[in-house]
């Protein structure tokens, strides 16, 4: 694979099994010669990081949960010993509550809706600020983001209007850093089958539809969506920032269903 990441370090937060988002980026990026940093979010994920880790020859940082502030700036602290600087970071985070990814958005409760736009959206914002410090010579941010944020997607609900508010603190960051060298987008993956997207109600239903009406008539992979993140991190994409990249087999082009798509 072509070396673009070759003399870059990065940190990846979000690596929770082999079919996390965050697992494909990472494996992509190793591919394309980054130096690489996990984190992860417990003990039930330290024993499936660490040789994970362990395969890409990736320093682990440690634990890392996002409503812990101490633990965000542990994790940059460790990360500013180990290396002293980074080119990268990639946060594939988010949570909501299965009960309320089922059913009417209108339902949503305040404590839910809190939490899961403190986890999916504030939280890329909180490691843009630990993360700028280390950015001594310019880097690239990325995070990770669903269609669900433009337009309607059944039972995704919350977790629509948190990736909304992601998306367009995609764009404010984008700014603030750009003087500084920094780019910040997001990607916009396709629907893959990850633990995360369990949680999402009939997620079968959504796969099959993409699969049926994306131009390309198929989904993605988490290898696809780590080879278009490698462009992103890398200086292939130096002249873009704030920007939403789908990575969806076209999906998001289309306004109609298919006249071939098969019934579901
Ligand atoms: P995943 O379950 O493999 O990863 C989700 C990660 O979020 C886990 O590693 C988990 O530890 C982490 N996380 C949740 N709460 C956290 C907290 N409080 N602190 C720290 N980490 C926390 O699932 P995935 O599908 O790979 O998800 C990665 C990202 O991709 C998410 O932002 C998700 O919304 C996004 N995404 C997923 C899909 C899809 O269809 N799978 C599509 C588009 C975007």
């Amino acid at each position: 694979k072509p070396q673009l990441l070759k003399g870059k370090r990065g940190l990846i937060m979000g690596v929770a099994n082999n079919r996390s988002i965050a697992w494909g980026i990472a494996k992509a990026c190793s591919d394309a010669g980054a130096e690489l940093a996990l984190t992860y979010q417990g003990d039930a994920m330290k024993k499936r990081v660490e040789p994970l880790a362990e395969q890409l020859g990736a320093f682990v940082v440690g634990h890392c949960d996002v409503t812990e502030g101490e633990t965000i700036d542990a994790a940059f602290a460790t990360l500013a010993d180990e290396w002293g600087s980074i080119d990268f970071v990639v946060h594939c985070i988010a949570y909501s509550d299965k009960d309320e990814l089922t059913g009417r958005y209108i339902d949503t409760t305040a404590e839910n809706f809190t939490q899961s736009m403190f986890i999916s959206a504030y939280s890329f914002t909180a490691i843009a600020q630990r993360a700028e410090k280390l950015m001594t010579n310019g880097g690239s941010m990325l995070t990770l983001t669903y269609y669900g944020a433009e337009k309607v997607m059944p039972h995704y609900n919350v977790m629509g209007v948190a990736k909304s508010a992601l998306e367009t603190s995609v764009k404010y960051l984008a700014e603030d850093l750009g003087k500084d060298k920094i780019r910040v987008n997001a990607i916009s993956a396709g629907p893959i089958k990850t633990l995360a997207a369990s949680g999402i109600g009939d997620f079968r239903y959504i796969l099959k539809w993409n699969e049926y009406n994306s131009p390309l008539r198929r989904v993605v992979t988490t290898d696809e969506v780590g080879d278009s993140a490698v462009y992103l991190l890398s200086d292939f994409s130096r002249g873009v920032t704030g920007e939403v990249h789908h990575v969806d087999a076209g999906y998001h082009a289309v306004g109609m269903k298919a006249v071939d798509a098969p019934d579901i």
